[in-house]
């Protein structure tokens, strides 16, 4: 029988206790693995990410993916997809994000716990839940002896690999518009998920319709991907893994896919930008969620006439940021997710330095325990270097000057990423100039990371297939049909 996670936040931003059992979630139950197998959780937050085991969740294996499948599958045909009237899908996904609203502090505690990131949570079920009932086609006027129209259809079971706050951008739509779920969360917070499939129950989602198994990548993710009765993959995480993951879709069944992969997102800020706006924006940009965000704004473009402005006062701020446990009232900045994460950033900023760029600011630990990496920027970098290319996902950016806007949209573009940019100028024509040659999915105009439900999300370039959130969103989870009548008068 799996364990019950129990615990206490006594915490100066939460109090308050969690409880709930950590098991496969499969039918509406939770289930050991068919092995047995666990997975230890290191929380980042209480224990500051000091590699100590807190609590473990069953491990799930390629066979869990194919019973929570079959599972899947009959709850489609029998109590959800076009069984289940859009209304009454609206209202079961109302009933859920009143819950997530109710149960946001815990959820967010169990997050920073898991995570390391500062408390905090954003959702966007309600969103989905008013779309359940308007998925529409077209009826389209071809011959006057004919009927042709359009059906949007559930795609039946559907794939998701994806991190937590990508549970609440992926599930939703896929359930308003019919569809059951088969989702790995990441194996490095697999609480909040859980906690997630027990509010699930109480909403009144029929048993089967999500389906939750822990796991590793190259087990659950790899027997999701390549599962052939699995019609459609949606996939958050690294172009690396977004690249097999395209490939097992490829070698199975030909199954839809939709990939919100890395980034290296440039941030141009122009002369006549408002400066102390920029520097804020740029902070955010770069430093939000320890720079772990896949649209991190962490190459900086600067003018040449408010270079030396900028910097200094970038600096400036980005010194300010307070690094520490996620759970403290003061604390901006938490401890990366884990050791290898860590590692991988320290050896972006040692190769920063071998190749000659000039570490301005930070490139150190804070502190002797713990992941925390000191917020950090580069100067003097050339574009062919390692960190100006690669996605580093920590606290780590270059800042580099530019002459003319040519000069820096050929800049800007030289990347095999494009996920987001920004644009910081008071010119609102060169702004929107800009905005428009920029190769990237989200273009922010004087702000940065800002998002909404109703706003599409997704990459250009190796940086996804297919939008999430908004509208968008929901073709990724139908399936076309075109239905031709002949009234009776056509031979
Ligand atoms: P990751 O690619 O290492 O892992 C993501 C998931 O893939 C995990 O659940 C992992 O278990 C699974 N996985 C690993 N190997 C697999 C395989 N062979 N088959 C199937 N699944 C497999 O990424 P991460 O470290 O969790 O996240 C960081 C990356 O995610 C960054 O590159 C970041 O930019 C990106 N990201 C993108 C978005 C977006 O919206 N575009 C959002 C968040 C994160």
């Amino acid at each position: 029988m799996p364990a019950r996670f129990e615990y206490e936040f006594d915490t100066p931003v939460y109090k308050g206790s969690t409880s709930f059992e950590t098991g496969l979630f499969i039918g509406g139950d939770f289930v050991d693995g068919s092995d047995l197998g666990t997975i230890e959780c290191h929380p980042t937050g209480k224990y500051l990410a000091t590699g100590k085991v807190f609590t473990s969740v069953s491990e799930g294996t390629a066979k869990d993916v194919d019973i929570a499948v079959q599972v899947a599958q009959k709850a489609y045909e029998t109590s959800w997809g076009l069984n289940v009237p859009g209304l009454e899908r609206a209202n079961i996904l109302w009933k859920l994000a009143q819950l997530m609203e109710a149960n946001a502090q815990e959820l967010a505690a169990l997050e920073s716990l898991d995570n390391g990131k500062t408390f905090g949570w954003a959702s966007g079920t309600d969103y989905y839940a008013g779309w359940a009932d308007k998925v529409t086609g077209q009826t389209l006027e071809t011959d006057e002896r004919m009927l042709a129209y359009t059906r949007h259809e559930p795609i039946g079971v559907v794939g998701q690999i994806i991190p937590f706050m990508m549970f609440v951008w992926k599930i939703a739509p896929a359930l308003a518009t019919g569809n059951t779920v088969v989702l790995k969360p990441s194996e490095f917070t697999p609480l909040s998920a859980l906690r997630m499939c027990a509010l699930i129950n109480e909403a009144g989602v029929p048993p089967g319709v999500v389906n939750v198994v822990p796991g590793y990548g190259d087990t659950v993710g790899a027997a999701i991907s390549a599962h052939p009765k699995i019609e459609k993959v949606a996939f958050t995480g690294s172009t690396l893994v977004g690249r097999k993951i395209m490939e097992a879709a490829a070698k199975s069944n030909l199954k839809k896919i939709t990939l919100e992969l890395g980034g290296k997102s440039p941030n141009v800020i122009f002369d006549d930008a408002d400066l102390d706006q920029a520097v804020k924006w740029a902070t955010h940009g770069l430093f939000w969620n320890h720079g772990q965000a896949c649209c991190a704004g962490s190459r900086i473009f600067v003018q040449a006439g408010i270079y030396d402005a900028f910097l200094a006062k970038f600096t400036e701020k980005a010194r300010e940021i307070r690094i520490g446990d996620p759970f403290s009232a003061n604390v901006d900045q938490g401890p990366q997710i884990s050791q290898i994460q860590y590692d991988r950033i320290m050896g972006y900023i040692e190769s920063g330095r071998r190749d000659g760029a000039k570490v301005h600011l930070g490139g150190g630990r804070v502190g002797g325990e713990g992941f925390f990496v000191e917020p950090t920027i580069f100067v003097d970098a050339k574009p062919e270097m390692k960190i100006v290319q690669e996605e580093i996902f920590g606290p780590v950016g270059v800042v580099v000057k530019f002459e003319n806007e040519e000069d820096v949209i050929r800049q800007a573009n030289d990347t095999f990423y494009g996920l987001a940019a920004a644009v910081f100028s008071k010119d609102i024509s060169r702004a929107i100039t800009v905005a428009h040659k920029l190769k990237a999915g989200t273009v922010w105009v004087n702000c940065y990371n800002t998002f909404h439900p109703a706003v599409p999300f997704g990459g250009f370039k190796q940086s996804g297939i297919g939008r999430e959130l908004g509208q968008y969103a929901l073709d990724n989870y139908t399936n076309v049909k075109a239905v031709q009548v002949n009234i009776g008068t056509r031979l």
